[in-house]
This record gives C-alpha cells, structure tokens and sequence, in this order.
C-alpha cells in the first residue's frame, strides 16, 4: 500500500496507549478535584476566530493554520489552540449568565502547520484548562495549582520548572512598548528577518527570539516588569506571595512573553529541564471575551502539550509500571467449550477483571502458549475431567504453582486474590 501517514501526524497504538490512558485519567481526576467543568467543541471553526484572537502577527495565523474554503465558501481552519474556541463557545452559549467563576478544561488535538522536530508535530494534543469571571490573582493561582497538580499526579512535577512573569495591562504595556522601541530602533540591521518583521508588528515577541543576533540585543533592553503600573505590580506579587505559600516551586523570566497576542499581567510556561523542551503554558487574558464582541469577562487559562508529557512520561520510565495485564485466561475443550464456561467467565469479568478466553477455536495447547504471549497472570483451565467434577485448574503463571478448586466465580477470585 502506498497510502501513508500525512507528515507530522502519528498512529498512537500498543505501550503508549496506555502512557496517554495512564495521563488522560489524571487529567479527569485533577480537573474533577477543583471542580472543573469538560467542554468540547468542534474541531474547525471560522478562519476569522483565530485572526481575531490569536493574532494576525503571530507565527500560528501568519504561517500554521490550516486553513480551506469549504464547498459552501466560507473560510474554515482547523484549530491551532483552544483558548479562542472555547471563548467562541462562552459568548455563543450565554455562560456569562451562569454562577462565575466559570471553569472549564478539554483535551483534543490541534493543528499547526509546522517544520517537524522532536516533540513537534502538525497534528498535536492539548490538555487545557480556562477560568472565566475572576479578576483575582487567586484565580492565576488556582490555574497554575490546576496545572502543577498534575504534573503531580502523573509524576514528573520535579522534572519540570514553572516560570512566571507579568507582561502587564493594557496601559502599562503601552509606556514599556515605546521604551522597547527607541531602544531596539538603533539595532534592527543585527536582528534575524522574523524580528525586523516583529519590530512594527509584533514587537514583544523579539524579547523571547531564540537566535543568537536578538538574543545578544535583548539582554540590554528594558523589561516590561520594570514598567508595570502599581495593581499590576500588585498582583503580580501577591501571586508571588501566593505561590511561595502553597509551596509551588517558580523562578521569575522576565524573557516570558508567550507567542499569542491576547495574554496580559500574569504569563507562565512548564518546561522539561533536561530536555529544554516547552510541555506547557498559559496566562491571563483580560480583554478577549470582550474582543470577540461578547461581554467584559477576566479570564485566565493553560495549555499542556500532551505528546510532550507522554514523551516525558516515556524518559523516565514511567511506561515501565504503566501495566495492562490479562488477570485471568480461561482455557477451554475445543468445541463448546465456551458454552460451558461462559458464565463463568462473564462472572469474573463483572468484578472488573481482565479476562480473556478462546475465540479461535484453538487446542488447548494453543490456548496455553496464547495465555503466556499476553502475559496472563493466571490461566483457568478447564478440560472435559474439571467439567465432569465441577473443578477447575488455576494456574498462576509467574509461579508455576497451580490448584485444583470447585469451579465457581468465588472461588477463582479467592484464589486470584
Ligand atoms: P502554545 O499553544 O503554543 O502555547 O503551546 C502550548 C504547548 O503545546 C506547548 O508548550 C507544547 O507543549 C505544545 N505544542 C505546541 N505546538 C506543538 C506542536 N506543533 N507539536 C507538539 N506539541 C506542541
């Protein structure tokens, strides 16, 4: 066949289903614990979403989206993030008129069209939460509990360092860009063609240029933290304060301005510390409910990327203790066999155990040797002498040892237990 995966995309299958499984369940535990609430919303939307929220400047919308006139001629993009979709989806359903704080997560993929790399990939999975309604800096720090949480939860929360910084409001923000100007306007022939471009359109995003050039002019400029207006500064100490009490590990950087245009005050981004790889970040973002015509909402939020975390997951071994065993093989006769057994079977299956029997029609020698290829921790067996006496064979097939008992559900889980 060649019919083959479309570049950066993956099939996700064998061992690391059941990494993504293992991560996946600890999301459901940690967004159940602060009462978040699953929303899932479509996969495309309208292109103008995005070029409304995201921003026109920013590498997704300038260069990533995958965006197509449908048959009807409207222009649609499958989505490179969420924030702005579940916004779309605040405003549309009316949740400003629900209880506020409103607070949701999700989990889906995403599309960027982007050059591929390790961890990087066209087609990619976010877990997200957002927290609509709350202007409070307590609410910056229950996004960031949510998220350190379940780093927590899935083991690699010392593996990783937060980072914070506050990129201020609106009216800070716009005294700190004129100073950014004047002092970068003498170096825009030494910056790379991304930033000169930057300079009249994107002006923040120079401050976290990963090339050389920008990065030997940015060490000397001014930084928004030392522009901030008093509330902003405020909170971003008493997020500070905040964080130290509830015993989060963070370090300050200052060079933190996140790619995407909505985010004010109060940015973080998790970051693998061996592998220097970004798993993660968010912010606050103030005005865009209201930029999306829907009404003033404060809202702050976090993505992480779920194939960075399984990735992770995966160095350090967590896959290792990450198990699906079969509890129990039932070896059946050949022909009618299953009729026999079958309630017995579907009677250990209904304690939530892992049970599996012949649907092949294979000899009881083939069945053993198929018990031992899927790591079966026990194999039942049950031949035309265990029917006769109403008896079973329990083999415990790490051991060796096996027993002979009264064929019965109690009496199977007695002996597996
Ligand atoms: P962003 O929405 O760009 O702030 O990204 C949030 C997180 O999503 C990043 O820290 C990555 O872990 C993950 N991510 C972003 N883009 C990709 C991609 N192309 N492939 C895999 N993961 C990604």
């Amino acid at each position: 066949m060649n019919i083959v995966r479309q570049k950066g995309t993956k099939d996700i299958f064998g061992d690391d289903i059941l990494v993504w499984q293992f991560a996946e369940d600890k999301i459901r535990r940690v967004t159940k614990k602060f009462n978040v609430k699953e929303i899932r919303t479509p996969v495309f939307e309208a292109t103008e979403l995005y070029s409304r929220s995201v921003g026109d400047e920013t590498d997704i919308v300038n260069k990533e989206m995958y965006t197509f006139e449908d048959r009807g001629g409207r222009s649609i993009t499958l989505r490179p993030e969420l924030t702005a979709g579940v916004v779309r989806a605040y405003i549309e359903n009316g949740f400003s008129s629900l209880t506020q704080p409103v607070k949701l997560w999700y989990q889906a993929n995403m599309y960027r069209y982007e050059k591929m790399q390790k961890g990087r990939y066209r087609e990619f999975n976010q877990f997200g939460t957002e927290i609509f309604g709350s202007n409070s800096y307590l609410a910056d720090i229950e996004s960031i509990q949510i998220s350190y949480n379940f780093l927590k939860e899935i083991g690699i929360n010392e593996m990783i360092s937060l980072s914070i910084n506050s990129i201020g409001c609106k009216s800070c923000r716009q005294n700190y860009l004129k100073v950014l100007k004047d002092y970068l306007a003498p170096h825009i022939a030494s910056m790379c063609d991304t930033c000169k471009a930057r300079y009249n359109k994107n002006i923040m995003r120079i401050i976290d240029c990963k090339e050389d050039s920008c990065k030997k002019i940015v060490e000397e400029a001014p930084m928004i933290t030392d522009y901030l207006c008093d509330e902003c500064r405020e909170d971003f100490e008493n997020l500070k304060n905040g964080l130290d009490s509830i015993k989060i590990p963070y370090e300050i950087d200052k060079k933190i301005v996140r790619g995407l245009d909505y985010y004010n005050k109060t940015v973080y981004e998790y970051t693998s510390k061996d592998l220097g790889l970004a798993i993660g970040g968010g912010g606050r973002y103030d005005l865009l409910v209201e930029e999306l015509d829907g009404p003033s909402t404060p809202a702050v939020g976090f993505a992480f990327g779920m194939d960075r975390i399984v990735l992770l997951l995966k160095e350090y071994g967590a896959n290792d203790k990450i198990v699906n065993n079969v509890d129990i093989y039932f070896v059946t006769m050949e022909s009618g066999g299953y009729n026999a057994i079958h309630e017995i079977v579907s009677g250990v299956r209904d304690y939530g155990y892992v049970v599996e029997t012949d649907i092949s029609n294979r000899s009881m020698k083939a069945q053993m040797k198929y018990a031992n290829n899927i790591n079966s921790r026990y194999v039942c067996i049950i031949g035309e002498n265990e029917l006769s006496t109403n008896t079973c064979v329990i083999k415990n097939m790490e051991s060796g040892n096996q027993v002979e008992v009264e064929l019965s559900v109690n009496k199977i889980l007695e002996i597996m237990n």
